[in-house]
């Protein structure tokens, strides 16, 4: 089969790989139906992270080929969407609902999804079904349920987002402007994103923002607070990683609020003692997508939304190095990946 391979930073090919098989009697093998960058995929593509040989991609979606001889629920036929962590969903931690770490948890980048094929670990624990086989058009927010839009989902419930509630994200990627999404549906009355860019800003009040915040930094907690008579949001979103954005999410809750962080923590240190004043509650880590793929995929389903506005390029996986180059140089904000 044809897969991307990062043989070192900057340096994406789409090469053969061999064809994943059933090693395991857990496992399943998926067609990829499409695959997509992650903002994530960045890190090694910069030399920030290691990459030499290594294949790529974590988020998928297609039909299955083949199941081991243990799996009960999936059957080849089937359309799945799974997430970035393999999982059983039956250890105790699984069953609490946060698959992401579970006591088997297999990272799906491992497999590198940005191919034809790939093998997904614990079948049953980790492949959601749609009803029936999906419409073109659903594709792109269905490879969105895999990843960014279950990360900004997490992220506005760990805020506690909801009705009679304030919300604010900071962050305008991908994840970003589907918490708020996630925040407009879970009821949020009002929805402040931060960001800077037109087109994201736009993104943003479509997806339910209220009010928009152009500053960042503490120059955007005051902005907020000026919003919220001085007392911070309920409920706030961190989608990006760093000491600043950390920092302006902390600055940004009010006493007793609630802040979710799903950015992936890059040099990040939280002073103890502002912590402590702070009194917020916080929880944050790798979103458990899979407790939210059934209702999401129902939402999709029912088209009470439609995440896959996200993608802003579409190219074919042969592609893919033009896919990383756009993301890189920030022609994209996430780039979907046809077979
Ligand atoms: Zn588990």
């Amino acid at each position: 089969m044809r897969g991307v391979v990062m043989h070192a930073p900057g340096d994406v090919r789409v090469e053969d790989r061999a064809d994943p098989a059933i090693e395991e009697p857990t496992d399943a093998v998926i067609r990829l139906a499409a695959t997509c960058i992650c903002g994530s995929d960045l890190w090694p593509y910069r030399g920030v992270e290691d990459a030499h040989n290594a294949p790529m991609g974590h988020e998928y979606i297609g039909w299955v080929e083949e199941v081991g001889p243990e799996v009960r629920t999936i059957k080849a036929g089937d359309f799945v969407v799974g997430s970035f962590w393999a999982s059983d969903n039956t250890c105790e931690i699984c069953r609490a609902g946060y698959q992401s770490r579970c006591i088997n948890a297999v990272p799906m980048g491992m497999m590198g999804t940005q191919a034809q094929f790939a093998r997904i670990p614990l079948a049953d624990g980790t492949l959601v079904t749609t009803p029936e086989a999906p419409p073109a058009d659903l594709l792109p927010s269905l490879m969105a349920a895999s990843d960014v839009l279950g990360t900004g989902w997490f992220g506005a419930v760990a805020a506690e987002a909801g009705p009679g509630k304030t919300v604010a994200v900071v962050g305008d990627g991908a994840v970003g402007v589907l918490a708020v999404l996630a925040a407009r549906q879970l009821g949020a009355e009002r929805i402040i994103a931060f960001s800077r860019h037109p087109e994201r800003q736009q993104l943003a009040r479509e997806f339910g923002a209220t009010d928009i915040i152009a500053e960042r930094g503490d120059a955007g907690v005051a902005a907020l607070k000026d919003l919220t008579n001085g007392l911070g949001a309920h409920s706030v979103v961190e989608a990006v990683g760093t000491q600043e954005s950390m920092m302006q999410a902390v600055r940004s809750t009010r006493p007793g609020g609630h802040m979710g962080f799903v950015g992936v923590s890059h040099d990040v240190a939280l002073p103890g003692l502002e912590l402590f004043f702070a009194e917020i509650h916080m929880l944050g880590g790798p979103a458990p997508v899979r407790r939210f793929l059934p209702d999401l995929i129902q939402r999709i389903w029912d088209r009470q939304i439609d995440p896959g506005r996200v993608f802003d390029l579409t190219l074919p996986l042969a592609d893919a190095a033009e896919g990383y180059r756009a993301m890189d140089e920030r022609r994209a904000v996430k780039v979907l990946l046809t077979p």
